[in-house]
């Protein structure tokens, strides 16, 4: 019971809407701590720089209104101007005149000022005012513990010095920063806690959409992919992440469909030589009679065999050459030598089907960093499809030329020509052109080109015209070349069938 509590509490604290909202809520904390201690700092000083002013101007007054007679220092002012008796009579409050020998002469009759009348500090005082010729500040507390700023200074009589003090009360200077100090302690954690609510209402409002997110990230299965988030409108980080959100979920969607798409081809590619075999081997089973009955089944069984493991094998190599697990080993390649060579090998199946199979832009060495077996194998799907779709009669050109740092291969066939709305599928796994008199191909021929090419940073392109012919230009990056001193040794063909690499 209290471990989940405190397992949702901890939670809690670690939410992003908490972080957001508390850290804004600390850093506003210290800064309008630290606005109210400057604050006080700043109108102490104020108020201390004008009492300093103020001291010196009744000073400078009382300096004004003491006169000495017989020696003697005392107040003069002119009984018919109210004010003046008014200012002399502020003056009065708190003062101290005393003679040479630091002996008061006169002072305020207030009891709370009996600080004032020190002798020691008033010579003391004395002295350091001839040495420094400066008046002295200094604060007193009085009996009714309120605090007052004196002043000090010096008058001279005909030779005859002595101390006058003045001062004035500090209670008022204290009551403001009070006050100040009390309505700041009152606004903070007022404003604090509006800026609370303000921070941990937006911090959610702002988070809704992530929630969203969260939301759509867990309602995706495999038969919902491709979930779109609205976007909110605002065009800020989050729709940016909505966007992306979407994004992947289309791309996921699409890699699903295609991973379906493909298993359903592979079963269906299975299941026909598979239900060939059984049928053919349950015929034979019930009803041969002779020994030649059966071998005949076995043969066609075989053959169908034969076809399900080279699917498997094409398939494997397919797969496996789209997510480039198939080493590369980039060796220097003369194209026109490897074209010469594959040339030759189809020379019989091309004299079979009453073909003319030739090599154009011969005797021009055209060299690039490939993998040798692999670049063989495009070549030998490509020069197969043009002698399989080519009838009798026709002609099969291959070539390679080299240009803009890229090298070039050709193949071109007077053939029946690829129809204008097959063309952008016949590089899709399993797919092939509808045939009325069909030569069984796997469909996986082109494919795999297409992912030869791809990790060779090339690619291919084909123009077509039904009954004229195809054309097919794979386009390859020339890469480092190196003459033939520098490079490594390079991989030799092994000796093989013709189209042995032809995945069909
Ligand atoms: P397949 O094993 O059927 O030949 P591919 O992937 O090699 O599979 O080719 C896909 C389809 O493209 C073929 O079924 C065929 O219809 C068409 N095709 C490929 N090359 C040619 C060509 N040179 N001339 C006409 N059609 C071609």
């Amino acid at each position: 019971m209290f471990k989940p509590r405190l397992h949702r509490a901890r939670q809690f604290f670690r939410t992003l809407r908490f972080r957001l909202a508390s850290t804004f809520l600390l850093l506003l904390t210290i800064v309008l701590a630290l606005v109210g201690f400057i604050g006080t700092k700043t109108l102490q000083s104020i108020l201390d720089t004008q009492s300093e002013q103020t001291l010196h101007e009744q000073l400078g007054a009382m300096r004004g209104y003491i006169h000495f007679e017989d020696g003697k220092p005392g107040w003069f002012a002119d009984p018919s101007d109210p004010e003046e008796a008014a200012a002399v009579g502020r003056l009065k409050n708190i003062f101290v005149e005393a003679d040479a020998n630091g002996e008061a002469y006169d002072g305020s009759p207030n009891a709370e000022f009996k600080a004032l009348f020190d002798r020691n500090t008033i010579l003391n005082e004395m002295a350091e005012m001839q040495a420094t010729h400066e008046p002295i500040f200094k604060t007193i507390t009085g009996k009714d513990k309120v605090q007052y700023q004196i002043i000090s200074s010096i008058m001279n009589d005909s030779g005859n010095k002595w101390y006058i003090a003045e001062g004035r009360s500090l209670a008022e200077d204290h009551l403001v920063v009070n006050n100040f100090r009390r309505n700041f302690l009152i606004f903070l954690p007022t404003a604090l806690f509006v800026c609370a609510l303000v921070s941990w209402f937006s911090a959610g409002t702002a988070l809704k959409a992530l929630q969203s997110v969260d939301r759509a990230a867990q309602e995706i299965t495999g038969s919902n992919l491709g979930l779109q988030i609205p976007r909110r409108g605002a065009d800020d980080e989050l729709d940016r992440l909505i966007d992306s959100f979407n994004a992947m979920s289309g791309r996921l969607k699409e890699s699903f469909e295609q991973i379906r798409r493909f298993s359903t081809d592979v079963s269906h590619e299975l299941r026909t030589p598979l239900t060939a075999i059984q049928g053919q081997l349950e015929v034979a089973l019930f009803t041969a009679t002779r020994k030649e009955q059966l071998q005949e089944a076995i043969e066609n069984a075989l053959q169908d065999v034969e076809r399900l493991a080279n699917l498997v094998r094409a398939l494997l190599l397919l797969s496996q050459s789209e997510s480039g697990q198939i080493p590369m080993n980039k060796t220097t390649v003369d194209m026109t030598e490897l074209l010469e060579d594959l040339v030759d090998q189809f020379q019989i199946p091309a004299e079979g089907s009453h073909l003319e199979l030739t090599q154009t832009h011969k005797g021009e060495p055209v060299c690039c960093e490939v993998d040798r077996t692999q670049i063989e194998r495009v070549i030998t799907n490509l020069l197969s499809n043009a002698i399989k779709y080519t009838p009798p009669g026709g002609s099969v050109r291959v070539g390679a030329k080299a240009s803009g740092g890229a090298v070039h291969l050709i193949v071109e066939d007077s053939g029946v020509g690829i129809p204008k709305d097959h063309l952008p599928h016949i590089f899709d796994r399993f797919y092939r052109v509808p045939d009325p008199n069909p030569e069984k191909g796997l469909g996986l021929g082109l494919s795999f080109v297409a992912a030869i090419v791809k990790a060779h940073g090339g690619e291919i392109q084909v123009e077509s015209k039904v009954g004229i012919g195809s054309r097919f230009v794979v386009t390859v990056p020339a890469g480092q070349i190196r003459t033939p001193l520098e490079a490594p040794v390079t991989a030799t063909r092994s000796a093989g069938e013709p189209g042995a690499d032809r995945l069909s």
